[in-house]
């Protein structure tokens, strides 16, 4: 068995990618040299994407964002710790005039779900 970096090339993130590549879309992965490095940068539109676990990261109101009940104080600490990384990234990013999409991982497995969420990150993208 090969190995798995924890957070990349996930199945969630092969499922947007595939998605883009369907529609057409021309995609970087991984560009390190960016705040939080995102999962996917789209460089025509100046757009980064993230493809977040929703535990990991928070997903508001998801039943995936849930709290475990060991170590409590441990991980409502390192939850929002990730939580505010998450917020702090996008903020550079935007300063450093990147458009920022997230897509969460439960939105990825339904295929209707999952184009309507992007159709959402393009058409904010294309915009003015
Ligand atoms: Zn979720």
């Amino acid at each position: 068995m090969m190995a798995r970096v924890k957070g990349k090339n996930t199945g969630p993130e092969i499922a947007v990618r595939r998605f883009l590549h369907a529609a057409g879309l021309r995609f970087r992965l991984h560009r390190t040299d960016l705040p939080g490095k995102p999962d996917i940068v789209l460089p025509k539109y100046r757009l980064a994407i993230f493809v977040h676990g929703c535990f990991w990261h928070r997903h508001p109101g998801c039943r995936r964002a849930t709290q475990p009940n060991t170590r409590r104080e441990f991980w409502t600490l390192k939850l929002a710790n990730n939580a505010e990384r998450d917020a702090r990234n996008v903020a550079e990013l935007r300063r450093l005039g990147w458009r920022v999409g997230v897509v969460w991982e439960c939105e990825t497995r339904d295929l209707s779900t999952l184009k309507s969420r992007i159709a959402e990150i393009m058409n904010a993208a294309k915009g003015p």
